[in-house]
């Protein structure tokens, strides 16, 4: 007889989507969970696939030493004495700190990620890297240090959707499920992203930001919110705000559109289009966490999206174009560091 179904998580991606894991035996089944308060029953193909990788016979199961040009299977108890012995080799040779420790997207979110902090911390080494060392943390960073956490959207009640270098057609397939019912009844998109994406398809306005240069375009927005939607939070919610209304201020859209390569035109109408339909949400993604900028791009966003969340008022009379279908391809020399005054091509030309 099959054993019951064990309800839990995927935690291939950020959806979390609650499954249903039973072992038939000879292989592992996931279904999605219909109980689960936010996926509802929702798996996608990765996740129902999974147990293919947790069956497959080229998955480690024992711990391998290399040999030579060989692996030589070993247990788990020596295992850790070889780790011990190489890491106390390294610090007595170069000193702890010499040691970093790097945790990968298979232990995110587990107690062995905090083990591991430990062990970094015990060791005497402050070198405790992961994964989203390179990219997701800018967002997290950013998120907190603008209002406190990473926002998920409400569908049942948000108007307008702006999607910032990143793609949830792909990469998070229950969400883009949700926005394409509410772009069924009437919520409006605008994505912003250099590249033709599977997200942008579904657009009302797709913005083709020159990459890297995102910051400025989240600048504009925040001067449109400020000066042409007459946007503010309402008093005691937040810090900065005038001040960052000052600098908003003193800047002029003909610059940050330049650098953006944005036609005031076209900033007009989207702008136009997401302050008229609020209430909205704003969605960040890799296209700007992982740029020298990231950070303070994304907070500039989020400045947008905080907006978001209030009516306007005082909006002059617009009536966005809208231009599905009309992504260009990337020119890849149109494409960052116009700041650094370097075009790709030249600058790959130095290297080997
Ligand atoms: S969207 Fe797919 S991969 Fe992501 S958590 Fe849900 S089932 Fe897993």
């Amino acid at each position: 007889m099959p054993a019951a179904a064990t309800p839990t998580i995927c935690r291939i991606c950020d959806e979390h989507c609650g499954i249903l894991v039973s072992d038939a035996g000879h292989e592992v089944r996931i279904a999605g969970n219909p109980a689960h308060s936010i996926s509802k029953g929702f798996v996608c193909f990765r996740g129902k696939n999974f147990g293919q990788v947790h069956n497959s016979p080229e998955r480690l199961t024992r711990p391998l030493l290399r040999q030579g040009s060989d692996w030589k299977e070993i247990s788990f108890d020596d295992a850790l004495d070889v780790l011990a012995a190489n890491f106390l080799r390294v610090k007595e040779n170069y000193g702890a700190q010499s040691a970093v420790f790097f945790k990968g997207e298979a232990v995110k979110h587990l107690e062995v990620a905090l083990y591991m902090r430990h062990l970094a911390n015990g060791f005497g080494s402050p070198n405790y890297i992961s994964i989203g060392s390179l990219c997701h943390y800018s967002q997290v960073m950013a998120h907190t240090l603008t209002y406190g956490g990473v926002p998920h959207p409400d569908f049942r009640r948000i108007k307008v959707a702006l999607i910032w270098g990143a793609n949830p057609a792909v990469s998070y397939p229950r969400t883009f499920g949700e926005m394409r019912k509410a772009l069924r009844e009437g919520m409006k998109l605008v994505v912003i992203d250099p590249a033709c994406t599977g997200t942008a398809k579904h657009a009302h306005m797709h913005l083709q930001v020159r990459p890297g240069s995102d910051g400025f375009l989240a600048l504009a927005f925040s001067k449109y919110a400020a000066e042409s939607a007459g946007m503010a939070p309402p008093p005691g919610t937040a810090t900065g705000w005038e001040e960052l209304a000052d600098v908003v201020r003193g800047l002029s859209y003909s610059e940050l559109l330049k650098q953006a390569d944005i036609s005031r035109a076209k900033f007009e109408d989207a702008a136009s289009l997401i302050f008229r339909n609020l209430p909205g949400w704003s969605q960040a993604g890799l296209g700007l966490e992982s740029t020298p900028g990231g950070l303070q791009a994304i907070r500039a966003d989020q400045d947008t999206s905080q907006n978001l969340r209030r009516s306007p008022a005082g909006l002059p009379p617009n009536h966005p174009r809208l231009d599905r279908g009309q992504c260009k391809r990337v020119d890849r020399n149109r494409a960052l560091r116009p700041h650094f005054g370097v075009p790709l091509d030249e600058g790959a030309a130095g290297q080997s």
